[in-house]
């Protein structure tokens, strides 16, 4: 039942797939995290996904925790997604003008997530945070973006820069190819950091046109947004008259319901506070349920600065794809409160299931949480919130973790830093034989 199915692995097979797929692209993989360079060692090509279970092209089944990197919520190749797609399939694959169906999606959107006033759809998370940005400049004629180190937003050039030290100071490329004055007009602040934070604004206010955070940061393991840091963002960007973006395209629709946001709204409603609300949001990821769906949304006054309305340029081919969004509908469709209790229970079922094995084998450990997010930071005894806290973590331990958990025939994401992620086919007992097969690991068998 649990598809151990185990194929002996060729080792003369797997170096010819791999020195096939290193002469054509570059590292062997179309995105890098794929490259296992954290953990060590080389995936087999994946030759199938059904629910919770991931096959290899040897026939190596897995526990998948990997989940298209947050996007398989409805479990692999759910029928219902898939017959979904299948339809839209057959009554054409692009039009290149507009459908019902991206209307609905969009609809859908605004309807679980009410700051979501308009919604435009686009491809990917990437192309969301740019054009989130890009509105928030031209909205506000200004062009500086505040972002916090260890947030990822996607690969546009403004958000490859990382940490300088200090206040306010102006980031320095993280990659090679963004230039030194893209990466000037990025401040990069400890995330957290109440007094960083407002003395930006007091030093540079005039020139800031948005803050941009994730919802809660997953991208530097799961991190829980500090209290009330979220609502200062808010005031500030309010009164100094910036745009504050909300990265939900790994939260949203998977956190909760309505995302980070909605965990925070909801908070805020039970202790008879007014939630805040971001001016701009982004997804990706859950709304397309696996394939090319990711928007930007938000104030209606804000979006509709975009063109052919206003005058920020923003546009795509394949932007609102049917197939795409035809699978991004049946997804959310899924997902309703039944499902997003099946998911948080998976969720718990995991994440304390595996903090319990690791209190019993005495492993040193700190559990990220965000809603139905969480991942496990070796070697640290308390949730970090900055990146500096979270890359003290025990990388090399990680490693360990990883290398058993594949023996024992569970896929944990290549890398310390990345959130594990649940699907609703993760039910007992999928959820039982990853605590277990954590419960069975020895940390001084250190790869
Ligand atoms: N923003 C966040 C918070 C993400 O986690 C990601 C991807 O992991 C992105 C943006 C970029 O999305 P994409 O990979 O679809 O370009």
């Amino acid at each position: 039942k649990l598809m151990h199915a185990f194929v002996m692995r060729t080792p003369q097979g797997q170096r010819g797939w791999e020195a096939r797929a290193n002469a054509i692209l570059p590292g062997g993989v179309n995105s890098p995290v794929r490259a296992w360079n954290a953990v060590g060692g080389q995936s087999l090509p994946i030759a199938s996904a059904n629910g919770a279970i991931v096959t290899d092209a040897a026939g190596g089944a897995y526990v998948d925790l990997v989940g298209s990197w947050g996007a398989a919520i409805a479990g692999h190749a759910n029928p219902k997604v898939v017959s979904a797609v299948t339809r839209a399939a057959k009554r054409g694959l692009s039009f290149g003008a507009t459908t019902e169906a991206e209307v609905e999606l969009a609809e859908l959107i605004r309807d679980r997530y009410a700051p979501a006033e308009r919604v435009r759809l686009v491809s990917t998370g990437t192309e969301a945070t740019m054009t989130a940005l890009r509105l928030a400049r031209g909205a506000t004629g200004r062009d500086v973006v505040i972002k916090f180190a260890g947030h990822y937003h996607g690969h546009a050039d403004p958000f490859l820069v990382a940490a300088g030290s200090g206040l306010a100071t102006a980031g320095a490329p993280d990659s090679a190819g963004v230039t030194a004055s893209t990466a000037a007009d990025t401040m990069v602040l400890p995330y957290g950091d109440v007094d960083a934070l407002t003395g930006a604004f007091a030093q540079h206010g005039e020139r800031i046109a948005a803050v941009i955070a994730e919802g809660a940061p997953c991208n530097m393991g799961v991190v829980r947004p500090p209290d009330g840091f979220n609502r200062l963002i808010g005031e500030l960007t309010r009164n100094e008259g910036a745009v504050f973006i909300l990265d939900e395209v790994l939260t949203g629709f998977r956190a909760g319901p309505a995302g980070w946001w909605g965990i925070e709204r909801d908070v805020a409603l039970a202790k008879g506070e007014q939630p805040w609300v971001p001016d701009l949001v982004t997804f990706g990821k859950v709304i397309g349920g696996g394939l090319p769906v990711a928007s930007v949304a938000g104030r209606a006054d804000l979006m509709e600065q975009l063109a052919p309305l206003g005058p920020v340029y923003q546009a795509g081919t394949l932007s609102g794809n049917p197939v795409a969004v035809a699978a991004g509908l049946a997804t959310l469709d899924i997902m309703d409160a039944d499902a997003y209790a099946t998911l948080a229970r998976a969720a718990d079922e995991v994440r304390e299931g595996v903090h319990e094995a690791l209190l019993a084998s005495g492993v040193t450990h700190a559990v990220g949480r965000a809603g139905t997010l969480f991942s496990f930071f070796l070697g640290l005894d308390e949730p970090p919130v900055t990146f500096a806290d979270a890359a003290r973590q025990d990388t090399g331990l990680f490693r360990s973790l990883f290398r058993h958990m594949r023996a024992e025939g569970v896929s944990l994401p290549p890398s310390a830093f990345e959130a594990w992620f649940v699907s609703i086919a993760h039910e007992s007992p999928i959820t039982r034989q990853i605590v277990d097969a954590a419960g069975s690991w020895r940390p001084n068998e250190r790869a």
